[in-house]
């Protein structure tokens, strides 16, 4: 990146009067660093909607070419969290922990890693997003459960932190408003998989939260963002140092994100995926990387850690959780009768052998396809499709046995996804 020295009308105060914002997206497009003060103005004037979607998308694209400089990152990073407020506690009370995810198919581990974690005499509050590109968002994926309120004001939020240890809501007008907007139109505008974007999106939302520690799940492979190791590696380190930078003890581990995690894609058919592992059942890998993630951030044994899964207490607190934010607990365990689509077809292996490939990145755009994401920032996402009962790579299966399931709204869609389910799995002779 080149230096550059001359001031595009960066504004403490910001004002689109002293902002040309064209400008701002030219130096960016053409490879210079903004300073800091422009990359203020340029998010308060967007939280403000003084600037349209259309030129903030552009930014992005820019961004997504070009990336940022660490100070730019760092920046960025700011300007997020200072476009809302940041969590205040009561002194005193227990150690704030959270845990994030840079994004994968499949990934429901917050839906019960952040109950399982409020087990211990620590506060949970977790800030998280909405789906995002072909990777699902807890929001969509709570917000199955009828009635589940994602949009708690700061005032009960922290009464509910105070009562039950653990909350889980979404950006908001409070709370990293420029995330919540940004984060939406990056979801519609092919700008996601950009590192500076990624970092500052994330850490936004977790130094808004004030926490005293966090541990970062940093996905690798076909399905996640960063698709090599040394991408991620780069996104790890970046995010370990703005955290540490604000006070925060950082942990992190990388998880492969080449097929789907656990055996479930989609908003409801995740969180009936979620209720097994909470009574103690489902997917190994699921499980593992459950427990992994709580314990860099808990102080409780592993072996404890395991038994809160299987005797119910994890579960009664994500049963809390729900009535505590206005979720139909008693749906629960009839999610999936409640949000069932009208088309489910088994989809056959066509050889005998085990399975080779479970493409991520591929069923995940099939679930979009299906209608489990957004195409536009106003699309409704539809609960009930995704994905259920899919078989993990090594596998072994026979001829005609379902690879796994699909549920969709309706005939056409299924048949619509089904040359990229030939393309995602791989079955090999054994
Ligand atoms: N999670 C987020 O909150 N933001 C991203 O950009 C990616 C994953």
């Amino acid at each position: 990146m080149h230096s550059f020295n001359v001031d595009f009308g960066a504004h403490p105060a910001h004002s689109t009067a002293a902002m040309h914002v064209p400008s701002l997206i030219e130096k960016k497009r053409d490879g210079h660093e903004l300073n800091k003060g422009e990359i203020e103005s340029l998010i308060d004037a967007f939280v403000d909607d003084e600037i349209p979607e259309y030129q903030m998308s552009a930014w992005a694209m820019a961004v997504f070419f070009r990336g940022m400089t660490p100070a730019e990152t760092k920046s960025l990073t700011d300007a997020l969290v200072h476009s809302g407020r940041m969590l205040k506690f009561p002194k005193n009370s227990p150690p704030k922990v959270d845990k994030h995810s840079t994004g994968g198919v499949g990934d429901k581990v917050s839906l019960v890693l952040a109950p399982l974690l409020a087990c211990d005499e620590v506060w949970v509050p977790m800030i998280c997003g909405r789906g995002l590109g072909i990777t699902g968002g807890t929001l969509d994926k709570l917000e199955s459960i009828p009635g589940f309120n994602v949009n708690l004001d700061e005032k009960r939020a922290l009464k509910q932190l105070d009562k039950i240890g653990v909350f889980i809501i979404g950006q908001s007008t409070d709370i990293c408003p420029a995330d919540k907007k940004l984060y939406a139109l990056r979801d519609v505008t092919g700008t996601v998989p950009s590192q500076p974007l990624i970092i500052a999106s994330i850490m936004s939302k977790k130094l808004a939260e004030n926490l005293d520690r966090l541990v970062l799940d940093v996905k690798v492979g076909s399905g996640a963002f960063m698709k090599t190791r040394k991408e991620a590696e780069q996104l790890a380190a970046a995010m370990i140092n703005i955290g540490e930078s604000m006070g925060v003890k950082m942990s992190h581990l990388f998880s492969a994100m080449d097929e789907p995690l656990g055996r479930a894609v989609g908003n409801a058919l995740e969180v009936a995926e979620c209720v097994e592992i909470l009574q103690g059942n489902g997917p190994a890998d699921l499980v593992k990387l459950i427990v992994d993630l709580a314990e860099k951030v808990s102080p409780t044994p592993r072996a404890e850690l395991e038994q809160r899964l299987q005797n119910g207490r994890a579960w009664k607190k994500f049963v809390s959780l729900v009535y505590a934010q206005n979720g139909d607990a008693t749906a629960l365990e009839k999610i999936l009768e409640l949000r069932r689509a009208p088309t489910i077809r088994p989809l056959p292996s066509k050889s005998a052998g085990k399975v080779k490939r479970m493409d991520a990145e591929l069923l995940g755009r099939a679930s979009l396809l299906l209608g489990a994401g957004r195409r536009t920032v106003h699309d409704k996402i539809d609960f009930a499709v995704g994905f259920s009962g899919i078989k993990k790579v090594g596998e072994p299966v026979d001829l005609k046995e379902p690879l796994l399931s699909v549920h969709a709204g309706d005939e056409r869609s299924f048949q619509s996804i089904e040359p990229l389910l030939d393309k995602a799995i791989e079955v090999e002779a054994v």
